[in-house]
């Protein structure tokens, strides 16, 4: 028994319970390794921000919600132990994860935490997401096929997107702040050669809706207010890694993302990471959930 009752020794903590930290919990609990989940005040991820899923095999179309609660049930099903609090301090040197009102010790760290996309932050974005925004053209641009859509943003994921999705709608407008794309010279050729994708340069100031996202309002450059009726707009402004707690602990990359190898192992011994937070070539539910089935199985009883 432990002597502090606020603490809990285990032998491998989960942090997060999107689909990675959950399909791991899976691995783990059948394994009976008894995993501890620190699953946030909601757990399910980014996940749950997607209105409609069609890729995930074998599923049918569902939601994200109904897909995160359907894992996080799994879970608890096979034995892992789901909490409902926040990490907020992470030690890997004392292998300790510090909640509000606990401190968890572990011997095995699974990190998966996520990214969080970066928003535009103008009035209506919230009210329309998953009604016309959306921030992955992976997941919801087959709901917008013969459709007008606009994307935002002038970086890689940006055009990708915009490429992605001009095979899908009927129109494609790529609305960007400045003239010059951060994007990879190879996609800005694409783009330009693609003659469904218009390109717009300004600011968007306004969306427009009542249920669904019907219109966006751009502030052009170098002068003059355009409206544009889209049935969907793809937020592409880029976004970060969740990896604030363990920043300076273990080796990230470039853009701020956890390192791995294919086993899912960080540098650091017993800490693996999983999912949207790490180096991964492919940010889908499929990916993250076959990185915690990877990492849980580099776990031996
Ligand atoms: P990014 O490279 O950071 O680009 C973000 C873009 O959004 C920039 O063009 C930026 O404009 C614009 N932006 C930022 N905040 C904005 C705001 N509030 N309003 C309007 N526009 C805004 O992000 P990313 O495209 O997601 O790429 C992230 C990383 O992943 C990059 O290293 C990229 O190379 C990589 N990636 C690679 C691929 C691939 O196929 N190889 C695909 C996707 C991503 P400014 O340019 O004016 O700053």
């Amino acid at each position: 028994m432990n002597s502090n009752p606020n603490r809990t020794e285990c032998r491998l903590l989960i942090v997060g319970a999107g689909p990675a930290g959950l399909t791991a919990a899976i691995y783990a609990a059948r394994a009976g390794l008894k995993p501890v989940v620190l699953a946030g005040a909601a757990p399910g991820g980014q996940a749950t921000e997607s209105p409609e899923i069609e890729n995930y095999p074998g599923v049918g179309r569902t939601d994200g919600y109904t897909l995160a609660a359907r894992m996080l049930s799994s879970a608890t099903e096979f034995g892992a132990e789901i909490v409902y609090e926040t990490a907020l301090k992470i030690s890997l040197a004392e292998k300790t994860v510090k909640t509000e009102s606990s401190e968890y010790v572990f011997r095995e760290l699974i990190l998966a935490t996520g990214a969080a996309h970066r928003h535009l932050g103008i009035d209506g974005e919230d009210k329309f997401t998953g009604r016309g925004i959306s921030y992955c053209a992976t997941c919801d641009g087959g709901f917008y096929r013969g459709k007008n859509v606009a994307v935002v943003g002038g970086g890689d994921s940006a055009l990708t997107e915009a490429l992605y999705l001009s095979n899908i709608a009927e129109s494609v407008t790529l609305i960007h702040r400045r003239d010059a794309y951060r994007a990879s010279p190879v996609l800005v050729d694409r783009i330009k050669a693609q003659p469904k994708i218009r390109r717009l340069t300004g600011v968007i100031t306004a969306l427009g809706g009542n249920e669904k996202l019907q219109s966006v309002e751009v502030a052009t450059i170098p002068s003059g207010i355009e409206n544009l009726a889209v049935d969907a707009l793809f937020v592409a402004i880029g976004g970060a890694p969740n990896t604030e707690l363990v920043r300076g602990q273990l080796q990230l990359d470039e853009d701020g993302y956890i390192v791995t190898d294919a086993l899912m192992r960080t540098d650091r011994d017993s800490v693996y990471a999983v999912g949207d937070v790490r180096n991964t070539p492919l940010r889908q539910i499929v990916t993250a959930c076959a990185d915690g089935a990877v990492a849980a199985s580099q776990i031996v009883v």
